[in-house]
């Protein structure tokens, strides 16, 4: 089966990891820091804030500007489950704003709409890798006197004008998930400009505890103070000498994700069965996933035709807002976000990761392209 998304680790990545294991810390050492830092002169930002998986960073980046009880956060229901999981874990609303059905990120359009009182945030997410219109949402946030959080999970790498993910929102989260554009087995950040909010999560990510072991360490005490309620969310030396290792490869992963989409355009564009998302003329694209719209056959047809053939075509993502869950707890029924709804039904991801070699690509085109002609309408 050729997979949606991979890893790729060498020998360096190897060798960062096993020179941990023979060193002194395999947790909150040296290697945190360093990490950190690399992440944060990547994407131009002055904190970055090392967590154990983009979800935990999400739950610190809520905690961090005051997410609570009353409070809504606006959300895209074209997302990950966790982007939206993360206001709940805080108490907060989640509220759903439809996406626009070219590009599906979250479409500024439709936000103001739903601005309330209680509105204390947006978080925008940078779907599939291209980061949203953050001049327009910076308007809207600054009109209302809002807290923008970008959720970059897909965007390492992706630009704006020029300027990187990571350095867009007030804060913005990255995953190192296997299947992200780098990894560190479980992992993520987040970076911000704001010192305050970089220290609130440090704290949060350590129990609420004020120091760490080898702050401590180093003042010679053993005294620390509990401030605030917080979790076990710490990213182990081990994982940051491996995201070190690998965040060194990051032009190398971005090139052949970027060739291998282009490939994948250049392709759909000459087909009136399957439509690539639009690429905004602001954006450099990231390529986190490769997704079409199939315009002819039955997706779910076609989504079983590419698994029958060995190819691990997946679907990003069912709308968040029709699970269970939140259809239980917060009412959100069919007919909330239209279009997110509309295009799921359309949409397929196609393997994409820069391990993947040019045989297999090829037979996945192939297996495509023939699927679409000759699938049944
Ligand atoms: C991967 C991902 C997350 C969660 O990251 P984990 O590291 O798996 O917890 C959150 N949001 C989006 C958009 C993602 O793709």
């Amino acid at each position: 089966m050729i997979p949606y998304g991979k890893q790729y680790i060498d020998d360096d990545d190897i060798k960062a990891v096993v020179e941990v294991l023979k060193s002194d810390w395999l947790t909150t050492g040296p290697k945190v820091e360093e990490f950190e830092q690399a992440v944060a002169d990547y994407v131009g930002s002055k904190y970055a804030v090392a967590v154990n998986s983009g979800t935990a960073a999400l739950h610190c980046a809520m905690y961090a500007i005051g997410i609570g009880p009353g409070d809504e956060v606006i959300v895209p229901p074209m997302t990950f489950v966790a982007t939206a999981n993360c206001i709940v874990y805080q108490g907060g609303t989640p509220v759903f704003v439809d996406v626009e059905e070219d590009t599906l990120l979250i479409d500024p359009d439709k936000i103001e709409e739903k601005i309330t009182p209680k509105t204390k945030a947006i978080i925008a997410v940078d779907f599939a890798g291209q980061p949203c219109d953050y001049d327009r949402l910076r308007e809207i946030t600054n009109k209302h006197n809002l807290i923008l959080v970008a959720d970059s999970c897909h965007a390492l790498g992706a630009e704006y004008k020029g300027k990187k993910a990571g350095s867009l929102a007030d804060l913005s989260v990255f995953s190192f998930h296997p299947v992200k554009h780098i990894t560190t087995g479980e992992g993520g950040m987040i970076t911000t400009d704001d010192k305050v909010y970089a220290e609130r999560m440090k704290q949060f990510r350590s129990h609420g505890i004020a120091t760490d072991c080898r702050e401590r360490e180093k003042q010679g005490t053993w005294f620390y103070e509990m401030i605030d309620l917080g979790y076990n969310y710490r990213l182990t030396d081990l994982q940051c000498a491996l995201g070190l290792s690998q965040i060194k490869k990051i032009h190398f992963f971005l090139k052949k994700r970027r060739e291998f989409a282009d490939r994948y355009n250049k392709t759909f564009a000459n087909t009136d069965r399957a439509e690539p998302l639009t690429i905004h003329i602001h954006a450099l694209h990231a390529w986190h996933l490769y997704i079409i719209k199939i315009k002819g056959p039955d997706r779910n047809y076609v989504f079983q035709h590419l698994r029958e053939s060995g190819i691990g075509a997946n679907v990003h993502y069912i709308p968040v807002h029709l699970h269970p869950f939140y259809k239980n707890r917060f009412d959100t029924n069919l007919g909330l976000c239209p279009v997110a709804e509309k295009v799921y039904k359309e949409i397929i991801s196609l393997p994409l990761f820069p391990s993947l070699n040019i045989e297999d690509f090829k037979i996945v085109m192939d297996t495509v392209k023939e699927r679409l002609s000759s699938g049944h309408i």
